[in-house]
This record gives structure tokens, C-alpha cells and sequence, in this order.
């Protein structure tokens, strides 16, 4: 946007930052061109250095030959695990490295534009107890093309499923604004491209270190920043594109272990909704949460009831009467129950159809009944 090329910093005045990378098996050409991206983006005053973290690849390119490549760039660090930590402790490995007043975090497969660091940094010199996203333009996982978010940035929020979901920004948002280049306050972020204080990173609890591979963190952490008493918030000035592959180069197992996790510390009553659209989850043996509990109170933080009516207030809360949700089952052939095509291609996680094909049809079929199969759980609505 004009308005935010055309904006002056006062770099000596602004926080310094670390960029942390962590990655696992990525491929040598997006790891590099995330690397060369930052460099070339981001002004020397301002990046203190970028820490790669190689959570125990074992692909053979990212040992020695990685190693000569970034012996050749200035500021940049490698950092590598002595066994798999998954996401969430390998950035921590990360940040104890960090010199910079602020972490930004990113993914190993970005691109940064000109001017995405200064907005970040700006803000947080601003405010301390704001965490502050870029607006995540969408690389292309075949052809590399760069699809730049250009109208106002969607934010995020998410599903009863605790999946993460994108949504326009409402609007009570917008009409707070002065100006079309605020930082936008979002209910939670996607996870993998953010700035924080270092400071206030540590007095939030970091992350939850239970937390394994990968999943769940990134709405754990937004419920604690808000319930806590920070703010979470996507600049429309800062831009990095991401790439959304359509496998990752791993398992990832964790997922309802790690959100059972953010559900029972964060979410009181409310997670009775997650658990019954995820009846495994009630099965997962999520571990101790005995630390994070003791956290939330030492935090004095607020209820997830407060998060929703203060934070998120245009999310539906579903009624969740008993017997009113679950499989649909053919009372003919009843091994077959009722599904949801999900739409594959999605890179945004956008659900701009649910249930509708583009001619409108609802987009549903019978097959044969899965209880762990998450498109077959319905819910009574009227
Ligand atoms: N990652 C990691 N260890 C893991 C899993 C993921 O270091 O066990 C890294 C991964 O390489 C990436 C970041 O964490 O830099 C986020 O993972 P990914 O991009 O696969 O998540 P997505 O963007 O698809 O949500
Ligand atoms: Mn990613």
C-alpha cells in the first residue's frame, strides 16, 4: 500500500531483532531462499542475526554442505539439535542464542519483501505485550509464483476442531481503525511467521515444551497471549510469503495431543466443544500440564470465557446438545454413514464453501463410516 511505502523509520529508535529458523529435512532451495531473503530484506542495524535450527535432519545436503554455504554469510548461525525436538523446542533452542530485543520466528520456506521487519519492530518498540504477524502472502508449492495478499489481510481465528481458520477481518475491527495501515488485532495466528518481545516472550511462558512435532502451538499461544493480557495483531505493512507444500516432509502425529494440551489450560468449559467434535481427543494421553496450569494462575490471566465475548466475538458458539451431534448413519446400510468432501486444494485452510459445491449443492456423500474420520461428524442446527 502506498501509505506504507511511504513511511519513514527511525531505525536507530527501533528494537533489534534475532530471526529464528527452525527446520526439518526442508528442501535446499526454499531454506536457502528464506536465508538469502532475510539478508536482503531486512537493514543491518535491525538483525542482529538469523539462528538456524536443524531439528536432526538427515537429509546429507543439510550437514556439510550447508554448513560451507552459510560459513560465506555474515550474521548467520547454525544451530542443530541432538535429537528431534519438533517445532516448538527447537525455536526455543533457537531463541536462548538470540541477541536481539526481539525474536521473530519464522518458517524454513519464506520470503520476506522490502520493508517487512520495520512495521514489526516498530510496533513492539511501541507497545511490548504486542506479538505481531506479517500478512502471509502465499508462494505457490509448484511454480514458486508469489500470490501478494493485496486488500485488507484476512486474520485468524478457528474452528470448534481447534483448526486453524483465516476470516475477514469483522467489523467492530475495522471501525476502530484511523487508518488503513494499523496493526490489525487477530484472536489467534497461524504459527509459523511472528515477532515478539524477547522480554515478554519469557514473562508469557514461552511455549509449551510438551508439545511435540508439530500442531497446536500456535492457538495455544494466541489464547495466552490474550488471556494474559497482550495483544495479538497482523501488520498489513509487513509481508512475507510462505509456501503452503501440499505434504510436509514429515509425520505429524501430534496434533490432537498437542491441542488436548492448549484445550485443557486454556479453554475451561469450552473444551467440551473440541472434545466432541474430536471424540479421540478425549482418548489422548496429552501428559502433565501441571506447570502451564500454575503459569495461567501465576499470570493472573483471564477466562476463555472473557477471550471469546472480548477477543473473538463474532465466533459461533455451537449449542452442543447431547445426542444432537456425531455420525450420520444409513438406516439401510449401516456401515455407511454421511461425509463431507472437504475441498483438497486449500491453501489458506480458507473454508469458503463448506458443505457447498460452487453451483451450491451441499457436497456430501455416503461412505463407509470412519469414527476417527473428522468429516463425518455432523451437528443438529435450527
Ligand atoms: N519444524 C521443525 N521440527 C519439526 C517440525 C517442523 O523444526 O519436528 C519446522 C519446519 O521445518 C518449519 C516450521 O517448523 O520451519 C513449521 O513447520 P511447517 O512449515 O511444516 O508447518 P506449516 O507451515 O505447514 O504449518
Ligand atoms: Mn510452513
Amino acid at each position: 500500500m502506498p501509505e506504507c511505502r511511504s513511511k519513514a523509520f527511525h531505525y536507530r529508535r527501533l528494537p533489534t531483532t534475532s530471526v529464528i529458523i527452525a527446520f526439518y529435512n526442508e528442501a535446499w532451495s526454499t531454506l536457502l531462499r528464506t536465508i538469502h531473503s532475510v539478508l536482503e530484506t531486512s537493514p543491518a542495524v535491525l538483525l542482529k542475526e538469523i539462528i538456524l535450527v536443524d531439528d536432526l535432519s538427515d537429509r546429507v545436503y543439510l550437514k556439510a554442505q550447508l554448513e560451507t554455504y552459510i560459513s560465506n554469510l555474515e550474521r548467520v548461525r547454525l544451530i542443530r539439535t541432538n535429537k528431534r525436538e519438533g517445532l516448538v523446542r527447537a525455536r526455543l533452542i533457537g531463541a536462548t542464542f538470540a541477541t536481539g530485543d526481539v525474536l521473530t520466528f519464522l518458517d524454513c520456506h519464506c520470503e520476506c519483501n522490502s520493508g517487512w521487519l520495520e512495521p514489526l519492530l516498530e510496533r513492539i518498540g511501541e507497545d511490548e505485550t504486542a506479538v505481531v504477524c506479517p500478512v502471509i502472502d502465499t508462494i505457490d508449492w509448484n511454480t514458486f509464483e508469489f500470490y501478494m495478499q493485496t486488500g485488507e489481510p484476512m486474520i485468524g481465528g478457528f474452528d470448534w476442531r481447534l483448526t486453524f481458520q483465516w476470516h475477514s477481518v469483522p467489523k467492530h475491527e475495522r471501525d476502530r481503525w484511523k487508518s488503513r495501515i494499523e496493526p490489525i488485532r487477530s484472536p489467534t495466528m497461524a504459527g509459523g511467521l511472528f515477532a515478539v518481545s524477547k522480554k515478554y516472550f519469557e514473562y508469557l511462558g514461552t511455549y509449551d515444551t510438551g508439545m511435540e512435532v508439530w500442531g497446536g502451538e500456535n492457538l495455544e499461544l494466541s489464547f495466552r497471549v490474550w488471556q494474559c493480557g497482550g495483544k495479538l495483531e497482523i501488520h498489513p505493512c509487513s509481508h512475507v510469503g510462505h509456501v503452503f507444500p501440499k505434504r510436509a516432509p514429515y509425520a505429524r502425529p501430534n496434533f490432537l495431543q498437542n491441542t488436548a494440551r492448549a484445550a485443557e489450560v486454556w479453554m475451561d468449559e469450552y473444551k467440551e466443544h473440541f472434545y466432541n467434535r474430536n471424540p479421540p481427543a478425549r482418548k489422548e494421553a496429552y501428559g502433565d500440564i501441571s506447570e502451564r496450569k500454575l503459569l495461567r494462575e501465576r499470570l493472573k490471566c483471564k477466562s476463555f470465557d472473557w477471550y471469546l465475548k472480548n477477543v473473538f466475538s463474532n465466533l459461533h458458539v455451537p449449542e452442543d446438545r447431547p445426542g444432537w451431534h456425531g455420525a450420520v448413519r444409513s438406516m439401510g446400510i449401516s456401515s455407511e454413514c454421511l461425509d463431507y468432501n472437504a475441498p483438497d486444494n486449500n491453501p489458506t485452510g480458507l473454508c469458503l464453501s463448506a458443505y457447498r459445491t460452487p453451483e451450491g449443492r451441499p457436497d456430501v456423500q455416503m461412505r463407509t463410516c470412519d469414527a476417527l474420520d473428522k468429516n463425518q461428524i455432523w451437528k443438529f442446527e435450527n
